[in-house]
């Protein structure tokens, strides 16, 4: 199999399907390409962030029957947070949040890509190599099937193939956190509300969120990765021994059971540069390192920065240029919508858990007046979770 197209879109998670779907209508040939054939299982919280509805309406041009198709949680109205000592703060969200397994939740998008576009959709095909000639060239790891294009949008996150071929000894600085989940059935939570706990154990946090049918994801976020407590910590002992033990959290676990294993993976954290593109390549979602260093969120990213690579290709078509001289724009648009955010939640996320006490400020603020201690967090986005 040899195949050209204008565009390769490397990687069906969200950063890719959300880019597809918003170069629909510019009459470019797009393959989207995914080693996994669909609906895959993706380790995640399985927290679809606010900003993702907003996305997905902006590119779908749907308001009315968005999520037909979809199995998601009850929508999600409250996150409670627990700090390691003192009260909870809740937050009630004023726009819509869900819950929905990752399987579910890429496949709708997966699907919405094949029945709204003219894409070539491609499963099944791992890429082990990547070269640049004047055309780019994706050869399956078979080596037998090869596909050319003039520019390729690698959104195959964290362990980028794209990455590392075309982009070692670049300026990708970025740090990794690392995250593991599991499911429980019969955990004693509220079905509408996600629960963060921040304890003694681990720097970084440990969540409940609820699915449908009496199913819950729990997990261990680690956000800190270069304290000396994150290099010593054993995250999968540590929730264990939290399910088992923590005289508030095992309550809740009384009558749970585990119905599947624990699965991690790490979490490319943003915040620091990164270049995102090299000649014929844009980097998108996970690839470029784009998940928020203070909640480890990344969902909403990836489609954003989707989207915001979109713009790009359009333009370059445009122009004819695909040198990375040409594609600033997407580079200084994930800077300016993305990266200095999460730049600033870098630093509160350095601060806090250098200064705990700030967080039990925090609390004790948030049973006085809730706004100010969301000023604090949510200056700007109002719905974000995880
Ligand atoms: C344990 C855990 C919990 C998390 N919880 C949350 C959460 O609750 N909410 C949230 O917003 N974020 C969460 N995140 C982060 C979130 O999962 C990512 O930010 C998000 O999946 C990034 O999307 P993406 O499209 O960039 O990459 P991915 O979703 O990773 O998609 C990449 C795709 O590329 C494909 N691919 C990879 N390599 C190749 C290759 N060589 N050839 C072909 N295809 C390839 C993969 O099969 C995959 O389908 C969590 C992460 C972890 C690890």
């Amino acid at each position: 199999m040899n195949k050209a197209f204008d565009i390769v879109i490397l990687g069906a998670g969200p950063a890719g399907t959300t880019c597809v779907l918003a170069l629909k209508d510019s009459g470019l040939s797009i393959a989207l390409i995914d080693k996994e054939s669909f609906p895959r299982d993706k380790p995640c919280g399985d927290a679809i962030p606010g900003p993702c509805i907003k996305i997905l309406k902006k590119v779908t041009e749907n308001e009315q029957d968005l999520f037909n198709g979809l199995t998601k949680s009850a929508d999600i109205s409250n996150s409670h947070i627990y700090p390691a000592k003192g009260k909870k703060i809740n937050i009630a969200w004023k726009a819509q949040a869900f819950n929905a397994t990752r399987a579910d939740f890429d496949n709708y998008l997966l699907n919405l890509v094949k029945s709204t576009t003219k894409t070539t959709v491609i499963e099944d095909f791992q890429v082990n190599n990547v070269a640049v000639e004047d055309k780019v060239i994706v050869t399956e790891r078979s080596g037998t099937k090869v596909l050319t294009c003039d520019l390729l949008i690698a959104g195959d996150g964290t362990n980028s193939v794209v990455k590392r071929k075309m982009f070692s000894g670049t300026a990708h600085k970025g740090l990794n956190g690392y995250a593991i989940r599991s499911y429980y059935e019969n955990v004693s939570c509220n079905a509408n509300t996600n629960e963060f706990y921040l304890l003694d154990e681990f720097p970084g946090y440990f969540w409940i969120f609820p699915l449908t049918k009496n199913i819950y994801n729990v997990g261990v976020g680690l956000l800190n990765p270069t304290s000396e407590q994150a290099k010593s910590v054993n995250i999968k002992t540590s929730m264990q021994d939290v399910i088992e033990n923590h005289p508030f959290i095992s309550e809740k676990f009384k009558n749970a059971s585990s119905i599947a294993k624990i699965q991690g993976f790490k979490l490319p954290l943003g915040g620091k540069d990164t270049s995102l593109t090299a000649d014929h390549i844009m980097l998108t979602g996970d690839a470029a390192h784009l998940i928020d260093p203070l909640q480890g969120h990344g969902i909403d990213k990836a489609m954003e920065s989707g989207v915001l690579a979109a713009k790009q290709a359009e333009i370059c078509f445009k122009n004819k240029r695909f040198d990375s001289a040409s594609m600033t724009i997407y580079q200084n648009a994930v800077e300016t919508n993305i990266v200095k955010e999460l730049r600033r939640n870098l630093w509160v996320m350095r601060f806090l858990f250098k200064f705990p006490f700030i967080l039990r400020m925090a609390a004790w603020l948030a049973q006085h007046n809730p706004a100010t201690v969301l000023g604090i967090f949510y200056r700007k986005r109002k719905n974000q979770v995880v």
